[in-house]
């Protein structure tokens, strides 16, 4: 069999590497290029990446450091970083240094530049793995996957929007994991549409709780720094340990949010925040601040800040986050993440933070009785806290 002159792999990102995948397994030239789908994040992706690491950097680095020595190890020989923006803009050239000190052989593709994306330059860097490929054909396959990338989110969204509201449980995994397979093997618009009338239908289909009367939900919004925010590894799925305490979960970050919807709302999420801040805190900063305004207009009952190790903006963020929870009485849990969290650490901590807001949240329930004083007010809240039979 004659040997493939390139093997592609990149780093990985929550679902988001299926979308990309596809998008590059149907870009190559397949006579010379194999795409590696890079390995499923575990303890020994951060434990590779940590050892070959300055000490000091953020985490991402890491875990992207750990996803490429895996496939580099596998046989991949040439390997795309898609970073950009804060500290990240420079993981591409330090990391690629790194990886050849440790005499790995590889070509190395950054498919941003410093100024941001340059369509021109991204097209020429991705004909270096099909020679014959048309400016048409990717535009079309990029267009596709970003598509698909804002369906995935939506999807995801909605799931996240609604999971603790679902009657019959498991239905909403289920959906998810079936979007997931289809989402990998779209190879035309309309596929993409098909797929996106089929799962919206099956969403609706699925029963919830009334929200009305599901008060008693506990709403937690997360905010933060991005990689943290959508790759569920690194926080030991906080998403999924909250639900399974029966959380409610917001959260903003996603990619379609980075790449169409961060730059615009800058200057407005700094007009909606100006008690606290006058300018842009770099990277999520600011949005941790404006979203944390957000959440608590919507009557969210607690907020969990997440961050890597050593995360500038996000530490720049902490001591307004913690002005606006004094005086909004909010309560904001700050959970940082580096190759030494302990996992246990965190799952006692978030039950902690659970146990808490339930017991504000029945005091506050209490005091309303009381404040409203009536008798047959204060009968149903009874019932409701103590299971009262009529
Ligand atoms: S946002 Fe934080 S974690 Fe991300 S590159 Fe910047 S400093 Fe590092």
């Amino acid at each position: 069999m004659k040997k493939k002159k390139y093997i592609v792999s990149f780093p990985r990102l929550g679902n988001y590497v299926y979308p990309i995948y596809n998008m590059l397994d149907r870009l190559v030239d397949h006579s010379m290029v194999d795409i590696m789908f890079p390995k499923s994040m575990s303890k020994n992706t951060i434990e590779l990446g940590s050892n070959v690491s300055p000490d000091f950097v953020c985490l991402p680095f890491k875990y992207n450091m750990g996803n490429f020595i895996e496939v580099l190890e596998n046989g991949a020989n040439f390997l795309i970083q898609a970073g950009g923006g804060c500290r990240y803009g420079y993981y591409a050239e330090v990391q690629e240094q790194i990886l050849r000190d440790l005499g790995y052989d590889f070509t190395y593709v950054s498919l941003l530049e410093p100024e941001g994306i340059n369509v021109k330059k991204l097209y020429e860097k991705v004909r270096l793995l099909n020679l014959n490929l048309s400016f048409a054909k990717f535009a079309k396959e990029v267009i596709l996957a970003i598509k698909a990338i804002e369906l995935l989110d939506k999807v995801e969204t909605y799931i996240r929007d609604n999971y603790m509201y679902e009657i019959k449980k498991g239905e909403f995994d289920k959906i998810h994991k079936d979007f997931i397979k289809n989402v990998s093997n779209i190879s035309f618009i309309q596929d993409l549409i098909k797929l996106k009338k089929n799962v919206y239908k099956r969403l609706k289909l699925v029963k919830l709780l009334d929200k009305q009367s599901s008060k008693h939900i506990i709403k937690v919004g997360i905010i933060g720094e991005l990689y943290t925010s959508m790759e569920p590894f690194s926080t030991f799925y906080l998403e999924k340990e909250l639900a399974s305490l029966g959380v409610k979960v917001k959260r903003y970050t996603t990619v379609t949010y980075l790449l169409f919807k961060k730059g615009k709302s800058i200057k407005k999420h700094i007009k909606y925040a100006n008690k606290y801040i006058d300018y842009a805190l770099g990277a999520d900063g600011t949005e941790s601040i404006a979203h944390t305004l957000e959440l608590i207009e919507k009557g969210y009952d607690g907020i969990i800040h997440i961050k890597p190790f050593g995360c500038t903006p996000e530490i720049n963020a902490i001591p307004i986050l913690q002005k606006i929870a004094q005086e909004n009485e909010i309560p904001i849990m700050y959970l940082t993440f580096d190759s030494q969290t302990s996992q246990t650490g965190i799952k006692t901590r978030l039950e902690a933070f659970y146990d808490m807001l339930v017991m504000k949240k029945n005091m506050k329930m209490e005091t309303k009785c009381i404040e409203i004083g009536s008798k047959e007010n204060r009968l149903n809240y009874d019932k409701q806290k103590y299971g009262f039979q009529n």
